[in-house]
């Protein structure tokens, strides 16, 4: 969670990407309502925020949040909120679903720490409305089960499905045995594209 200049609290919600249950929705309204100020902030990384949270009601919300099934979302030097586009269930130019990987990526990174934040975007087809290119990790169906990695907007290799978790969790660990505490990836890879290639040759 965040302190605001007030000294009230915005509540991070760790949502999974893609679609959000109508039912976790009016939980959070009405937990806003009932903790906060009665207003949610929808934030550029489709995650949600209850803000104005008093410090006196803040433990009894996470703890409220918890038992609901509620995590708090990731803040400080971690991999952040995977971002998502709805793909094949409302585009018509998705080439794939890319919501079961980006919840892969999801439950397997999020909250890692790493030397700065690290951002991931998933896109269903190269038009990459998620900006996977402006994001420090980024993934792009490229059809079939094809997917293009990228790393801070270079692509550094072309994947089946299958082998995407293990090549971000490969560039997680370069990133994080290599690079300065504060570096952001997407700095750091810009002058290392063929060493973070060669790591992921192992693959
Ligand atoms: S990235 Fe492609 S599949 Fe995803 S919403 Fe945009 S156009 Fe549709």
């Amino acid at each position: 969670m965040i302190q605001s200049p007030d000294g009230t609290y915005v509540v991070r919600l760790a949502l999974p990407p893609g679609f959000v249950k109508a039912e976790i929705l009016r939980t959070v309204a009405e937990l806003a309502e009932r903790y906060a100020s009665g207003e949610v902030h929808i934030t550029v990384r489709q995650g949600l925020e209850i803000p104005e949270v008093p410090p006196s009601k803040l433990d009894d919300l996470l703890r409220k949040l918890r038992e609901l099934g509620l995590e708090p979302g990731s803040t400080g030097p971690r991999v952040r909120q995977v971002t998502c586009c709805p793909g094949t269930r409302t585009c018509a130019n998705a080439l794939t679903d890319p919501v079961p990987l980006a919840r892969k990526l999801h439950e397997e990174f999020l909250d890692v720490w790493v030397p700065a934040k690290v951002k991931i975007a998933v896109s269903g087809c190269p038009r990459g409305c998620t900006r996977p290119s402006e994001n420090d990790l980024g993934l792009v169906a490229v059809g079939g089960d094809e997917w293009e990695l990228l790393v801070g907007g270079y692509r550094v290799a072309r994947l089946p499905e299958q082998d995407v978790i293990d090549a971000v969790e490969l560039t997680l660990e370069w990133y994080a045995s290599e690079a300065p505490p504060g570096t952001r990836l997407h700095r750091f890879v810009t002058d290392r594209v063929s060493e973070l290639r060669d790591v992921l040759e192992r693959l």
